[in-house]
């Protein structure tokens, strides 16, 4: 898609000419009548360890439009951000999360940590550390069981009160990540800043997908990550070779279509073991 300047239209480059053009307005108010009628769903993207054997997953969140079929996050979690709706998206995804882990854990399931991406201004909402404990209560769920992810972008626009979140949200037992890890342009002493936040670093697939070329980069970065006392995820592991490459490393978790595409929930339960 292509942000069209003042014309206010989405441009759909993959569709038919006629069904190019998409107005903002229509977007907006489409988005906002499918966060009132619950119309997302989620996939859970399983997270191995170097023998590949399954330790977590990853949480994303897939919108079919009526009319236009799957728009991919990509697109429509930086507009929800502009148009500040993407707090109550991240919130359907919270409760969303917690009430299948729930149902996991009540149907015999071995639950592994999954982890929910939020936005910096949800980070930012002073609901949000309320809002977690009701589900931790409500659903009773062991809160290691759930992780954050932030982008390192989100970083940057980090205030002291934000800080403060993040040390109330590890405080009540979750796990903090960095997701997409040398993407943006946060300095190491950004890095040096959170240290006591962040327990997990994920690195970003760009690295990966270049991991042959670039494992001196990649083992850099695990080494800091070590030193910081962080796991290190390598996300975006597409192929036979970069596995091979990755299990080199001291890489804590491994992510990408070489494993498995994020996965409807009936096909990920299958992943899961019985207590
Ligand atoms: P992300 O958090 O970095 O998620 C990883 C993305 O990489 C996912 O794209 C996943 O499907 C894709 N991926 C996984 N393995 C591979 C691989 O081997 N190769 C390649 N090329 N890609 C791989 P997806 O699901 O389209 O999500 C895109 C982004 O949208 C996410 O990036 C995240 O930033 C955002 N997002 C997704 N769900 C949510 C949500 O519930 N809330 C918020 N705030 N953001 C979300
Ligand atoms: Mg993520
Ligand atoms: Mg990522
Ligand atoms: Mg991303």
């Amino acid at each position: 898609y292509a942000k069209q300047g003042k014309s206010e239209m989405f441009v759909f480059y993959n569709s038919t000419l006629e069904n190019r053009v998409f107005p903002y307005a229509r977007l907006e108010s489409d988005l906002r009548k499918a966060i009132q009628h619950k119309n997302f769903t989620l996939v859970y993207q399983p997270r191995v360890n170097s023998t590949g054997k399954l330790i977590g997953a990853e949480a994303l969140i897939r919108w079919n439009h009526p009319e236009r079929g799957f728009i991919s996050p990509d697109l429509f979690i930086p507009f929800a951000e502009e148009a500040g709706i993407i707090y109550q998206i991240d919130c359907f995804v919270q409760e969303e999360v917690f009430k299948q882990v729930r149902h996991w854990e009540v149907s015999g399931y071995q639950v592994v940590p999954i982890s929910i991406n939020y936005s910096a201004n949800t980070i930012k909402n002073p609901n949000l550390v309320p809002s977690l404990e009701k589900l931790i209560s409500r659903y009773s769920i062991n809160p290691r069981l759930i992780e954050v992810e932030l982008t390192e972008t989100s970083l940057l626009t980090f205030t002291e009160a934000t800080l403060d979140t993040l040390s109330k949200m590890k405080k009540l037992g979750l796990s903090i990540s960095l997701d997409d890890f040398g993407k943006g342009y946060s300095s190491l002493s950004y890095l040096h800043k959170f240290k006591d936040i962040i327990s997990i670093l994920k690195i970003d697939k760009s690295f990966i997908q270049n991991i042959v070329e670039n494992t001196d980069l990649v083992n850099s970065i695990i080494y800091l990550a070590k030193q910081l006392n962080m796991a290190v995820v390598a996300e975006g592991i597409e192929t036979e070779e970069q596995y091979k490459c990755i299990q080199t490393t001291l890489c804590d978790a491994l992510q990408g279509y070489y494993f498995s595409k994020p996965l409807k929930v009936s096909e990920f339960t299958k992943w899961l073991g019985r207590r």
